[in-house]
């Protein structure tokens, strides 16, 4: 297996995949080792009702059980979509060196978007990041799960609509 940035991203995206499965946004996350998938995560935020329950944190606490280590050094995570301030804090707190993510959150995302903290001096590690491997996919991979969610109430609006007027 030829093991190039956008393979093991191809990875992360069958997570993300198994989120949409569920109902859950799909966003997803491996992480590598020597060549190896050590850790892999999907949100699983309404399934496990935890805020704290997001793609990398659940890839970080995978590897971290299989190296017996909370330091991921020479790890590289591959997640779907930019990092929140919640995710970032973890990915410095494991010392991850390498991140390389999907699309950009204008939202949530802590690594560009809305903040910067992964390459912040002020704290005591740096993350080189790489953005915008796969974005095409994870995008619209998220982008047809929040359609599909406001046609669902588009639709619920009408039927309690129409059932309002018959009565
Ligand atoms: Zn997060």
């Amino acid at each position: 297996m030829t093991t190039t940035p956008e393979n093991w991203m191809r990875e992360a995206l069958q997570e993300a995949k198994l989120a949409y499965l569920i109902g859950e946004v799909p966003i997803g996350a491996v992480i590598v080792h020597d060549g190896e998938i050590i850790g892999r995560g999907h949100n699983l935020r309404e399934h496990g009702q935890d805020a704290t329950l997001h793609a990398e944190v659940l890839a970080i606490q995978e590897a971290c059980e299989y190296l017996h280590s909370w330091r991921l050094e020479d790890c590289q995570m591959y997640v779907t979509l930019e990092p929140c301030i919640m995710c970032s804090g973890a990915i410095i707190n494991a010392r991850i060196p390498v991140v390389y993510y999907g699309a950009r959150d204008p939202k949530a995302g802590a690594v560009h978007s809305l903040y910067q903290l992964l390459d912040d001096e002020r704290l005591n590690h740096q993350v080189e990041v790489h953005e915008r491997v796969l974005a095409r996919p994870a995008g619209e991979l998220l982008q047809t799960f929040f359609r599909k969610i406001r046609d669902r109430q588009k639709a619920a609006k009408k039927a309690r609509r129409e059932a309002t007027e018959k009565n």
